[in-house]
């Protein structure tokens, strides 16, 4: 698979969000939410890095997006995320996307109260946004191909390489076989 991004390169940018994120919060406590399951290896990376007083909590949300259903209906798992009323919650994902999962996550956030909510996203697909979102943190801007490692998967797969790859098209791993 063709290496989007080396392991060197996330590390040192997570090391750069976690600064930044410091600073902004400067000493203030944090309740970091992932969305499951894709944002797990950032969370662990990024909150080892991170000078903040922190608690961590997990969201799972599956979307509906076929054609009988409105789009972006957002069907929010069991609840683990520890009590955010009066805390700043920063909510983590892998990637943005269209948006439609993670602006649902943020309206349900909101109403329970918390201080503030802001968003932290390794990706960023480039022109892919189909609602407004703007991750007050993101790692990268990637093209639009699907990637998997670093938490991200393809058929629950893959989630543990430690780089970022592009995975190839069906049609793509044909023509390579073919050439070999
Ligand atoms: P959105 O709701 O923004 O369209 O999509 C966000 C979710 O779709 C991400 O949390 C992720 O699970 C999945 N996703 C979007 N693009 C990719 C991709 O290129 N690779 C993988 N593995 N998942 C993706
Ligand atoms: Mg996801």
């Amino acid at each position: 698979m063709d290496v989007l991004l080396s392991a060197e390169r996330i590390q040192a940018r997570v090391g750069e969000l976690a600064r930044q994120i410091a600073e902004d919060y400067h000493g203030q406590p944090l309740t970091i939410v992932g969305v499951l399951t894709g944002s797990l290896i950032f969370l662990a990376d990024l909150v080892r890095r991170l000078d903040l007083p922190l608690r961590i909590g997990l969201l799972q949300a599956s979307s509906y997006r076929g054609a009988v259903t409105a789009p972006g209906e957002l069907r929010v798992g069991p609840d683990l995320v520890p009590d955010v009323r009066g805390r700043h919650v920063l909510l983590l994902d892998d990637i943005l996307d269209t948006g439609q999962t993670l602006a649902p996550l943020v309206r349900h956030l909101r109403d329970l109260g918390p201080l503030s909510v802001r968003v932290a996203v390794l990706l960023r697909k480039v022109g892919r946004q189909t609602v407004v979102l703007e991750p007050d943190y993101f790692g990268f801007d990637i093209p639009n191909a699907f990637v998997v490692g670093y938490g991200l998967d393809y058929n629950d797969e893959y989630r543990n390489l430690p780089y970022l790859a592009v995975l190839p098209t069906a049609g793509a791993a044909e023509a390579a076989r073919d050439t070999r």
